[in-house]
């Protein structure tokens, strides 16, 4: 099939590059010349394990080109996908300036049927709006009998294993109400979900509603874990064990049950303050997004809260080592990471800190330009040089088994505060370090 798709970024491209992978012939646009730039050099502009090998194989195929051309792109699928962003407005709905930006643009030089497919996460109604901009650009033209469908179909992959997730698929969402539309979407999906019938389609509205719902509750699991962390430390309970003692109930289950330093990402935050927005449009505001929110904004300080208490306010002379600063493993993403909210913090009390993460610090340096008293590490040895003390923000596989020995004899304070709980407390102490992490001390 013929697929076009529109935006390159980490849902974009990984939806272009595993599409081709099943034999479609994808055309990727992007309005960022930069990132196709990088795209047509061979290389890929985000960090996403596997994402380079199936680009490469498929470019080389033949099978996925990429450009800025719209109307070239426009003119290739008869499938269109949306896959810009839609980043939190100033009131915490979602933007879907860049949404509406791609419709318009379909609208504008289409010349037959299409099938346009919302994979952006966005408001329910949003597909109502991409109908209504498409259908305005056509009546523009003097075409308002050309037809089209519009579908939605959000993605769940999950950064860091985005490929893997796109190719084997616990479920795909499609809504749709044109049969044509249907056909087409099933058609394209079916090598995905082969041995299983994975495929789940229903009306618009309620696609684009489960994605936030998904979102939502995948925040709320987490914030909930971490207010119940708060609890263990004040009554000395050890939250790993209530983790996993809760876990082994299938009615719960073990995912997302991981105190933490709080979540961040692309999509959390701002999917739940999206959905909170749209609650309170509805004249129902919701109280348990609310709840998810501030506790998630304060947890991101629980780490910043215990070396405060051990060393108090006044960190100046103090050096802090920080293993990790994307929001999660596997990934070079910094939007909404906590680490960017502890080091602001630490700053301010005129700290300094030495960072190290496998991947991210060219990003992290874009978006923390100009931060005063912040450098950058080759490694977590070099990261801990001169300092004081450990702080863990990101659970990178390899911070899992360091050598504590070598943590030790470089920290002048010896201790490390793990916003991860990456170690067993009786191991790490046993090796003269101090150690505090969340909802077990
Ligand atoms: P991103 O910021 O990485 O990529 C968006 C891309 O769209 C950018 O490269 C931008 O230049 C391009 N773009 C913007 N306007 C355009 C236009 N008019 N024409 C062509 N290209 C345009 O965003 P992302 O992380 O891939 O997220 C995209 C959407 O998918 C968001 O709605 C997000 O909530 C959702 N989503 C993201 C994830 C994730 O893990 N990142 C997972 C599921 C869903």
């Amino acid at each position: 099939m013929k697929v076009t798709v529109i935006g390159t970024g980490y849902v974009g491209l990984v939806t272009g590059a595993c599409l081709s992978e099943m034999g479609n012939h994808v055309v990727c646009l992007d309005v960022d010349p930069a990132k196709i730039k990088i795209l047509n050099d061979g290389g890929i502009p985000i960090h996403e394990p596997g994402l380079l090998e199936v680009v490469r194989r498929n470019v080389a195929a033949g099978r996925l080109e990429f450009t800025t051309d719209i109307e070239r792109s426009v003119a290739h699928g008869t499938i269109q996908f949306i896959a810009v962003g839609t980043p939190p407005d100033e009131d915490g709905s979602a933007d879907l300036q860049y949404v509406t930006a791609a419709a318009r643009n379909i609208g504008r030089s289409m010349t037959d049927f299409k099938v346009i497919v919302d994979k952006s996460t966005v408001p329910v109604g949003t597909g109502d709006k991409v109908h209504a901009a498409v259908a305005d650009e056509l009546a523009k033209r003097g075409l308002p009998e050309m037809e089209f469908a519009v579908c939605s179909n959000p993605e769940f992959l999950k950064e860091g294993a985005a490929v893997a997730d796109f190719m084997r698929p616990d479920r795909v969402v499609v809504g749709a109400e044109d049969e044509r539309a249907i056909l087409l979407m099933r058609a394209l999906y079916q090598p995905f979900v082969r041995n299983r019938d994975r495929l789940f389609i229903m009306d618009v509205k309620s696609a684009e509603f489960t994605k936030y719902a998904a979102n939502a509750m995948l925040a709320t699991r987490i914030s909930f874990m971490n207010e119940l962390s708060r609890l263990a430390e004040k009554v000395g309970a050890d939250i790993e064990l209530v983790r996993v003692g809760i876990g082994s109930d299938p009615r719960i289950g073990t995912h997302f049950l991981y105190a933490g330093a709080g979540y961040g990402g692309s999509c959390f935050p701002k999917d739940v303050k999206a959905l909170a927005m749209t609650s309170a449009e509805m004249g129902i505001p919701s109280k348990m997004l609310k709840a998810v929110e501030e506790v998630n904004e304060e947890q991101k300080m629980v780490l910043v809260d215990k070396v405060v208490a051990r060393y108090g306010e006044d960190l100046s002379g103090k050096t802090f080592a920080m293993w990790g600063l994307a929001f999660k493993p596997n990934t070079d993403d910094m939007r909404e990471a906590p680490s960017r909210v502890i080091i602001g913090e630490l700053l301010k009390r005129g700290a300094k800190v030495q960072a190290y993460d496998p991947v991210s610090a060219a990003e992290a340096q874009r978006v923390m330009t100009g931060w005063d008293g912040l450098s950058y590490a080759d490694g977590q040895k070099q990261a801990l040089e001169g300092a004081d003390a450990l702080l863990i923000v990101t659970e990178w596989k390899e911070f899992r088994t360091p050598d504590f020995e070598a943590i030790r004899d470089s920290l002048q304070d010896k201790i490390v505060f793990d916003g991860r709980n990456l170690y067993e407390p009786e191991l790490i102490r046993s090796f003269g370090l101090t150690y505090l992490s969340i909802g077990r001390n």
